[in-house]
Parts: C-alpha cells; structure tokens; sequence
C-alpha cells in the first residue's frame, strides 16, 4: 500500500521543508500505529481490525509512504485509516497541520481487485487527483495557507469533538406547500457566544486545502445516523466536487448504503460545482455508482460555475438546483425573468427535477414559479431549522460574491453578513474584518517612498539650481 501526503508540498512551502520533513515522518508512525491494532474503527461500528501482518513504513521521495501490508480497498478500515490521519492535528509550536491523505493499494498486476471488493472503487482507488489550490510563489500564498490552515484545524478539533451539528431546511412545492421532496443538511458550527453558524468561509478554506474528504464524509454518516432513526425522512447532503470521487475515503460509507438499499434512497447527494470538478471521469463514475447505489443525486448552484452545461450533460442529475443568483436578477428587470426562465427549461430538459433557491419574498416565489421552477427553496419557503434556535434568527456568513459563483480566493476585507429575513426583506451588512499584512504592501510602500524621496531631491535641487 502507498499513502501519499498531497499537500506536502504545500506544508513544505509554508511552513518551511523542516516542519514538513517533521510531518513525513509523523505520519509514518502513525500509519504504523494504526495498521498494529492501536486504533479503533468508527465506520465499522468501533471494530479494530488486525491485518495479521505487522506494519512497516518506509519514508520515500515525493511525500509518499510504502507501506508492506494494507487493508483491502474497499473496506470499512480504509476510510478510517484516512480519517485518522486527516483529523489527527501536527502540532508545531502555536499552529496545528493537518495532512490530506490518499492511499491506493497494488498488488503485482496492477491494482486490487480482490473478490468481493467494490470493484468501482478498486478502479479507481489509485488515482485520487489533488483537488486542492496549487502551490504558487505568489506574494501573501504561504500566509493564506497559514490562515486557510487555521481555519481548518479549528473546524477539524470542532469536528473530532462531536461539535459539528446540522440545521435542516425542505425544499417545498410553490403552490401546495404540503409536497416536501427532501430537507437539505446544512452544516453548523459551534460558537463561543451565541447562535450556531453557517460555514461559507471555512467550506472554501478546506476546499483551497483540499482537506474537505474529511468534512464531507463526517456529515454523511451524519445524515446517515439521521435517517436510521427516522424512517420518513428524507435528506439532501452537501459534497464538495472534491469528494464526488470514489476512492478510499467511500468505502464504508458505500458499504452501508449498499447493506441498507431503503436507507440510500432517502439521501440526496448535492454536489457543488462551483469549486469545479478534479477529474469528470471519476464524478461520472461517482454518481452513477450512488445512483445504483440508490441515492439521488443533485446538481447543485447550476449556473455560479464555469462549465455548468458541460457538467449537466456529463453528470445527468436527477435533481438541478438553480443558484439564488438568478432568482436576484429576476427581481431586477424582465431580462433576468427571461434568463430564469430560459435556465429553468435547459435545466429541465438535460436534468431532471429543478429546484429554484434562494427564494425569499412572495414575489421571488410567483417569478420562480412562472419560470417553470415548481419545487422552491428559500426564507420564504421555510428557514433552516436548528434544533434550539428559533426559526429565522440564524446568521450566515460568507464572502462577498464579485459576479456570481464562489471566488477560490478570499477577498482582502469584506465578508456579508446576513440575517434572514422574517418575511420579506433582506438585511445584509457589510462588516470590514481587521487587515491582514500583505507583502505587496510593503512593496507599495517602498515604492511611494521612493517617489516622495525623488520629488524631494528633484525639488531640491531646482531650488539650488535656481539659487546658483
Ligand atoms: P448551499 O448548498 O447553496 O446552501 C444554501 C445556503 O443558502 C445555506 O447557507 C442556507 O442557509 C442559505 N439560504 C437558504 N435560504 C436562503 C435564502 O432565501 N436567501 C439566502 N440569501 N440564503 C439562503 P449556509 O448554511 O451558510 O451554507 C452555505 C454553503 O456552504 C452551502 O450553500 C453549501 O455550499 C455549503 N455547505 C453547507 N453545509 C455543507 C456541508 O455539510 N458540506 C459541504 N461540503 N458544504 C456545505
Ligand atoms: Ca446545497
Ligand atoms: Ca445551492
């Protein structure tokens, strides 16, 4: 078996090729801690399994692990093994790192296809690309990662502590309110004083970090807890584009929805495309293999990403959620009721079911519905539902839009916060956080200084010049 750290590099560049050595070398230990017996299994109901052979880890180039034995790819042990070393913090001095894992597993002819085995996933186990933003030598990268890595960890402790909750908001009929086709799962976390919030700012960091396996995975045993203890329900769960990827880290979750078919056909699986796919090839497998698997699957945000056609013919979703984008500009002029009503259509006629979001007046709710888009989901329609918090009152958090769609990089000062609305209105304030030290700063200072200094001397010496 081989474990590869894809972001070693990044640690590398940011935190120093010490610190990153250091971090290669825990891992290691921790590999061989984990496959001796030490660790528990979650996924597999809290059963630690012992591969019989006794693990040895050898450091090699290119921040990858060999190592001499391996649990199959498909089972319930290799998703632990990849949660463990994903939500266990490095600790260097005040900062904590957490590593993305991939782990792929060989045999002599190629990959494991041992009997038995999810072949879908076998297939694909080995070729995990890395999702996450790419080094880059541009000024403030390594401080971004610093603070994306802050935000992370803060999240994952939050995570490992059973933190984490859920609020719940259906996606309705417009005109018969009782039709409910599911509640969408939305992540909440803790906050020292205060309502749960929304984690707009923290999904984009671990995106950039390519650490949100980890998140996605946790939320879908989540929801999978959810429905074993109650029947009727139905949920949609958030993944990132990042995990449509069927490799180690679906293991247990697809045994489970495998083992229990009425279970999976509760579970909608929207899939966010703004942050754009890593590879197609495996998302179409991914989502046909959960289709199969009995789940639904949703395209969501259609239309804030880049290549929204191309991934609505690939991907066949049984389910289009039109972004709230659209839903704002068809209150602005009759061209935005024309563009609603043209994506609606187009939505319908390659995918399936559509859902218009970002629903929050009853005018929003009359355009959506005129556009075509019966199935409807916003303020209006019902506020997310957290279990102790009064309906309505929830705060969300996240970065200002520039056109539409997530911005991969976060902007310099501004983050909207946004109250929901008891009814009709909106009230979004615009909050400056505290700057952060950028080196083109810097940069920008001393070149104003230079120039001052040159207008200085330049006047100096006309006065000498005309003094002489
Ligand atoms: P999303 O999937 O598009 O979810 C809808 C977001 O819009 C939620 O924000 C919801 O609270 C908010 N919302 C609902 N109705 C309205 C409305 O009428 N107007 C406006 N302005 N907003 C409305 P939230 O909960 O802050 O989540 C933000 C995003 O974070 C989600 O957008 C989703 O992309 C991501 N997310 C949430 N939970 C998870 C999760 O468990 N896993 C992953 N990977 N992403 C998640
Ligand atoms: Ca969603
Ligand atoms: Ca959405």
């Amino acid at each position: 078996m081989e474990v590869r750290i894809l972001n070693g590099a990044h640690v590398a560049v940011a935190f120093g090729e010490p610190v990153a050595a250091m971090v290669h070398q825990v891992v290691a230990k921790r590999i061989e801690r984990f496959l001796n017996g030490n660790s528990r299994s979650p996924a597999s109901g809290g059963e630690g399994r012992d591969t019989g052979e006794s693990a040895a880890v050898e450091i090699a180039d290119g921040w990858l692990l060999r190592v001499n034995t391996a649990p199959a790819a498909s089972s319930p042990q290799m998703e632990d093994l990849l949660r463990a070393l994903a939500l266990e913090a490095i600790v260097v001095g005040e900062q904590c790192i957490h590593i993305a894992p991939s782990v792929s597993v060989c045999n002599e002819q190629g990959l494991s296809t041992e009997p038995g085995g999810d072949q879908a996933l076998s297939a694909i186990a080995s070729d995990a690309p890395f999702a996450g933003e790419p080094v880059t030598h541009d000024t403030g990268w390594a401080e971004r990662y610093r603070n994306d890595m802050r935000v992370a960890a803060r999240l994952l402790a939050d995570l490992k502590a059973g933190d984490l909750s859920l609020a719940f908001q259906p996606i309705r009929m417009a005109l018969r309110k009782d039709k409910q086709l599911y509640e969408e799962c939305l992540l909440r976390l803790p906050q020292e004083a205060g309502l749960p919030r929304g984690p707009g700012l923290d999904i984009m960091a671990l995106e950039r970090l390519g650490l949100i396996r980890v998140l996605d995975c946790h939320i879908m045993w989540l929801a999978i807890e959810q429905l074993r203890v109650e029947p009727e329900r139905r949920l949609g769960v958030n993944i990132s584009a990042q995990s449509a990827c069927l490799d180690g880290w679906w293991a247990a979750l697809s045994a489970a929805l495998e083992a229990e078919h009425e279970l999976a056909e509760r579970i909608t699986i929207e899939i966010t495309e703004t942050s754009g796919f890593p590879s197609m090839s495996a998302a179409i497998a991914f989502a046909q293999r959960l289709r199969q698997l009995g789940c639904r699957i949703a395209l969501d945000d259609f239309g804030a990403g880049r290549d929204a056609i191309r991934n609505l013919y690939a991907l066949q979703p049984d389910i289009v959620k039109i972004d709230a984008f659209f839903v704002r500009q068809a209150r602005r002029s009759s061209r935005g009721q024309a563009a609603l009503k043209a994506l609606v259509g187009f939505a319908r006629a390659i995918g399936g079911t559509v859902v218009a979001e970002g629903v929050e007046t009853k005018a929003d709710c009359d355009a959506a519905a005129q556009a075509g888009a019966a199935w409807q989901q916003g303020f209006f329609i019902d506020p997310p539902q957290h279990a102790g918090v009064e309906p309505g009152t929830e705060v969300s958090v996240h970065e200002t839009r520039g056109a539409f769609g997530r911005r991969p990089v976060p902007p310099a000062l501004a983050y909207v916060v946004e109250m929901p609305p008891a009814a009709s209105a909106v009230d979004a304030r615009v909050v400056s956080l505290p700057p952060r030290f950028e080196l083109r700063w810097l940069q920008w200072a001393i070149s104003l200084g230079v120039l001052f200094w040159a207008l200085i001397a330049g006047t100096a010496w006309l006065g000498w010049g005309g003094s002489s």
